[in-house]
């Protein structure tokens, strides 16, 4: 059964107001219970095994889902990692015309039922309880990639029309880093810089131009026995600044 509450959260969705028809263009108040219900006051929790960070804009406000940390070796033998978003409810106002403004409470789950609604299939869920049981991250687990294996299937159909990037998304691309399939599709064009010293192109981050030698990085050469300037084998002990600096003062 809709209760007025239900039917104002759903307005609220749409940044467009919808023609309020049913509360009666006639009438010149209207009633709506704003009254908490139970669940108004309470929290939910929202749990994320995607490794991107989430941002939803509502009218009530912009939620950020944080991205699920890695697994790491240290990690590995504990519990799935997840993320974590509580919900606390909020109110809103829709304006309904003739200066009117009307005040209204969405609960928690509604808000985070509403939050989610396109991304069940990248292993974000409303806990049944405060935080996710090992079950309902299994569950989550195999959804995402059962939805991800569906992606990269498409992401091979679509390369083999035409071996186009542009047919791919991010969508296809995120899928197949998610789930750690190597595809020609899914390269990422790397970042290219200038070398300052000779002005072809090299990656960026590298300690050493590939072209001329040129020291770019003088810390990260020398972590890596670069130093110097001299041939690429120099052995670390070489006296660069930074062994320099690091000598004991009398
Ligand atoms: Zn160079």
């Amino acid at each position: 059964m809709p209760t007025d509450i239900q039917t104002a959260a759903h307005l609220a969705q749409s940044d467009v107001p919808r023609p309020l028809s049913h509360f009666g263009s006639g009438r010149r108040e209207t009633v709506i219970d704003t009254q908490p219900r139970g669940d108004i006051a309470a929290t939910a929790a929202i749990a994320s095994i995607s490794d991107q960070d989430w941002y939803i804009s509502r009218t009530h406000g912009v939620y950020h889902i944080p991205a699920c940390a890695k697994k790491t070796a240290e990690t590995a033998g504990s519990d799935a990692p997840y993320a974590l978003l509580l919900i606390t409810s909020r109110g809103d106002v829709i304006d309904i015309g003739d200066g009117r403004r009307l005040p209204f409470a969405i609960s928690a789950r509604e808000i985070a039922d509403d939050l989610l609604q396109d991304l069940h299939d990248h292993g974000i869920f409303v806990c049944a309880g405060a935080r996710p049981t090992p079950g309902e991250l299994v569950a989550a687990t195999s959804r995402r990639d059962a939805y991800y294996h569906r992606l990269i299937s498409e992401g091979d159909t679509l390369w083999a029309r035409g071996h186009s990037f542009r047919e791919i998304s991010d969508l296809h691309r995120r899928a197949a880093m998610t789930i750690g399939v190597e595809r020609e599709w899914a390269y990422v064009p790397m970042r290219l810089s200038d070398c300052p010293a000779c002005g072809e192109k090299v990656k960026a981050g590298v300690a050493v131009c590939k072209h001329c030698r040129a020291i770019l990085d003088p810390a990260k050469a020398a972590q890596h026995g670069l130093g110097g300037g001299a041939a690429n084998s120099t052995p670390p002990t070489t006296a660069t600044p930074v062994v320099a600096h690091s000598a004991p003062r009398k």
